[in-house]
């Protein structure tokens, strides 16, 4: 079955993890052999082989680099320009990708009718291409996660102009523009400038990060459409980075679609970072159906589900389901979901529908 993937942190796997995202899986793993310089060396899931093996055909891929002042918690880029920069480098690698025939940039309504069209077999929902033949290009619709990199409201319009078509204003902590995971705080007059640009832009919102008082901030400002690409229910896993059911309730008003992530310590309450493991949880891919399922009946429909894995975006093997070797296994989701009663219509609907009907309507273009 065709999947939409809602949150893939490409183009940093690239370029800050130094991965070749075009080569097989072992190979990119096997080059990171001895490396120590981060928790996921030689463990992680994700390279656009994998992607068209599990007929992943359709991502939104990030932009992603934070502006850190002295006093934030985690750090980042030590002024706006430098993280404008950074996002403008991940854009030349998705550049490149194209170039290469290996990725195609996906942005407006036309572009995605021909994008599913190069992908359709009805008869044949995971079908490889032959030996030798080109590679089936990856659709990418570019977003960006967390908006410290926007150094003006002309760099979002200049965004805009490259194919930009999502924004998420936070990341973790105290943003230019709002609040992220672990920190509270309201939006401001600089958040509000950006999401009334966002909407005069037609931009998309991304929900998912924003603290309890930008996220309602957010909303309220906000008049377009709204996702959230990579959340899970507070209420399975009680953590401020997940949303509660009034918040879930409120998007699903606003017409969101929410995509499901495995990071595993989003996925399970009590995860200790490099300490618990999915062997000993006996994490396994089950637990995604679990989220979706909870979605689902909260909002009494499988209309706002759907797939945001976040798989490598910091974490590799070590922080995912046991049972996951590459990200090509969520082509098991469909039997997983069907166990729980869920019909086929739902269940495309969850694995791609859902996010497709909402492009459809939410784009201008
Ligand atoms: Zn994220």
């Amino acid at each position: 079955m065709f999947i939409f993937d809602a949150h893939l942190d490409l183009a940093m796997n690239a370029q800050e993890w130094n991965r070749d995202l075009t080569r097989p899986l072992d190979e990119i793993r096997q080059r990171e052999h001895g490396l120590a310089d981060r928790p996921d060396r030689g463990r992680g899931t994700v390279c656009l082989p994998e992607l068209r093996r599990g007929n992943i055909g359709l991502v939104v891929a990030t932009q992603i680099a934070r502006y850190a002042k002295p006093s934030h918690p985690l750090g980042g880029w030590h002024s706006p320009a430098q993280a404008w920069a950074m996002t403008q480098g991940q854009l030349a690698w998705y550049r490149a990708m194209e170039e290469a025939g290996e990725m195609v940039q996906v942005k407006d309504r036309a572009g995605l009718e021909k994008h599913l069209d190069r992908w359709k077999t009805p008869e044949n929902p995971v079908s490889l291409p032959p030996e030798n033949a080109a590679p089936q290009p990856i659709g990418y619709i570019l977003s960006l996660e967390g908006a410290d990199s926007i150094i003006t409201l002309n760099h979002l319009e200049r965004s805009c102009e490259q194919g930009l078509r999502a924004v998420g204003p936070a990341h973790y902590g105290p943003g230019t523009y709002a609040f992220g995971t672990d920190s509270d705080g309201g939006i401001g007059a600089r958040g509000r400038e950006l999401l009334t640009e966002m909407d005069r832009l037609h931009l998309i919102l991304d929900a998912t990060h924003l603290c309890d008082t930008s996220f309602r901030e957010a909303l309220e400002v906000f008049q377009g459409p709204l996702w959230a690409s990579h959340s899970n229910a507070r209420s399975l896993t009680p953590h401020n980075r997940q949303f509660s059911d009034n918040q879930l309730k409120e998007l699903f008003r606003r017409g969101a679609v929410i995509g499901a992530p495995l990071d595993a310590w989003m996925m399970i309450p009590g995860w200790v970072r490099g300490q618990t493991t999915p062997q000993g949880t006996q994490l396994k891919l089950e637990k995604m159906a679990e989220h979706i399922d909870y979605i689902c009946q909260l909002a009494g429909n499988a209309r706002h589900s759907g797939i945001g894995t976040d798989l490598d975006g910091g974490f590799g093997r070590e922080q995912s389901p046991m049972d996951l070797n590459s990200i090509a296994d969520l082509q098991r989701l469909p039997e997983l979901l069907h166990k729980r009663g869920y019909k086929n219509g739902d269940v495309e609907s969850i694995l791609h529908g859902n996010f497709l009907r909402f492009l459809r309507e939410a784009w201008k273009w």
